[in-house]
């Protein structure tokens, strides 16, 4: 395996950088963007640190620990065997136990995976808590099942992971397809086979070790990281037109913290369509949905026939006039024509409550308008952080306030956003905030690779 050295004479450049990385990892585009993003940010910083780039520290980086793969077989309610794929990709754990979620989407595989844990490594940083980069999940897809097929589902597959997780190991918790139900199952698993009750999983039901916030917390800190970019402009979100994509656990909590603090919203989607609400959704309109997708598992165009709301079928919001976006469904639902789009109708900024919604040619469209535009692994991050503090509260068996969770995840989004502008500022005075997040992400990790040696 060729490996890439930095030597004093010479800089590492990015396209024998990535070709290493194509070659080593074939056939994961994926993770090969999330790569390149950082790659481009990080690569010229350590141009100028090559202390930063010793001991084939960026080889390492890109080199998951660890990848568990594994089978997972399960009985439906007709009695048909089924088998997916369960995966978990321990990414690195230089700063901390391995710590990210679990996805159960049918597009999951092992790309997705490694993009995710990778960008997971950087995010979990970012926080300040000590935490590792992971992520797992299954080709598994949770719409349609029943009740029993779900439970049986979620205990088979724990079934393996179990050997491989544990509070000061690893830490999973929930993503796409993976809320408080499937959380639930998974961890009375867990408990069955090891015997013991503790902080193993995040996103836990409050009645058994969950933290208050921890299901608002990815949301409620992607508004908090805009409501800090939009300062800078000495501008607020109150007034603000906002688009949200995805109406899952962090499309709902964005949009009720964005109605608390007075912005409006517009929209919300699922893989099917768009609803448009032009006056701007009201609460009664997000308990709605709230219901529908939560306990009914429904379709947004539900939404749109129960209020007579516009519903774009197909489509996502990002044509739609606005001043700023939420993306917060998936990886690569805005590239390069939505990104211009969102320019054209006016948007000022973007906060990805997703991870990667934006593909890098997207990217580029921002950072040329010169847009307030916050990256997922720095907008989003406030989920991790709370299960960060979940996992505090379960060791010290302990449980914070609301109000005290709330307000600890507030100072984590403001102190990210501060580091952001830190690494990312630009000579005319201007933030990149993606430089910013992948170089101050990154200089932690390296910094404790560096002191723990070549393991
Ligand atoms: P949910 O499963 O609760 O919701 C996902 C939403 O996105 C649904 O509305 C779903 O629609 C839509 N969606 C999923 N896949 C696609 C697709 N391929 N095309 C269009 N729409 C899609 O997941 P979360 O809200 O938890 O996660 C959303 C995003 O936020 C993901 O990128 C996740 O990695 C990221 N994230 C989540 C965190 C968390 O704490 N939950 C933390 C940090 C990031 P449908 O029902 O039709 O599938």
């Amino acid at each position: 395996m060729a490996i890439l050295t930095k030597s004093k004479s010479k800089t590492i450049d990015l396209k024998s950088f990535m070709d290493n990385i194509r070659q080593r990892n074939p056939n994961e585009p994926e993770f090969h963007q999330a790569v390149e993003e950082w790659a481009e940010c990080v690569l010229p910083y350590v141009n100028e640190n090559s202390k930063l780039a010793d001991f084939g520290l960026l080889e390492r980086i890109t080199e998951p620990d660890r990848v568990i793969s594994f089978k997972v077989t399960w009985m439906d309610d007709q009695e048909k065997v089924h088998v997916n794929k369960g995966y978990r990709v321990q990414f690195n754990n230089a700063i901390g136990p391995y710590k990210g979620g679990l996805r159960f989407h049918p597009t999951v595989n092992l790309s997705v995976l490694k993009f995710l844990g990778f960008e997971q490594i950087f995010k979990n940083s970012l926080t300040t808590l000590p935490m590792g980069g992971a992520k797992g999940g299954s080709d598994f897809d949770p719409k349609g099942k029943s009740e029993t097929e779900i439970m049986r589902f979620c205990q088979s597959f724990m079934a393996e992971l179990y050997r491989h997780i544990g509070p000061d190991k690893d830490v999973p918790a929930g993503d796409i397809g993976v809320g408080s139900r499937e959380v639930g199952y998974l961890y009375g698993m867990y408990k069955k086979l090891e015997n013991e009750h503790t902080g193993v999983i995040t996103g836990k039901g409050i009645e058994y070790g969950g933290s208050l916030i921890r299901p608002e917390a990815t949301g409620y800190g992607t508004v908090y990281f805009m409501e800090e970019m939009l300062k800078t402009k000495d501008k607020s979100l109150k007034g603000m037109r906002c688009l949200v994509s995805g109406s899952g656990n962090v499309a709902q909590f964005t949009a009720e913290k964005l109605l608390e603090l007075g912005a409006k919203v517009l929209t919300l989607s699922d893989s099917d369509g768009t609803v448009y609400c032009k006056k701007g959704i009201t609460r009664e309109m997000l308990d709605y949905v709230m219901d529908l997708k939560n306990n009914r598992r429904g379709r947004i165009s539900e939404f749109a026939e129960k209020y007579d709301l516009l519903y774009l079928k197909d489509e996502k919001p990002w044509n739609i006039d606005c001043d700023l976006a939420f993306p917060s469904a998936t990886q690569n639902e805005i590239n390069e024509k939505d990104a211009q789009a969102l320019i054209d109708n006016g948007c000022i900024g973007v906060a990805e409550g997703a991870n990667m919604p934006t593909d890098n040619d997207g990217i580029k469209v921002f950072q040329k308008a010169k847009i307030l535009y916050a990256p997922g692994k720095a907008a989003n991050a406030g989920g991790v952080a709370t299960s960060g503090l979940e996992m505090s509260q379960n060791s010290l068996r302990f449980s914070w306030t609301r109000e005290e969770v709330e307000k600890r995840l507030h100072q984590i989004m403001c102190d990210i956003h501060a580091k952001c502008v830190e690494y990312g500022k630009n000579k005319d005075g201007s933030v990149d905030y993606v430089k910013g997040a992948n170089i101050a992400g990154f200089v932690k990790i390296a910094k404790a690779m560096l002191a723990e040696g070549v393991v």
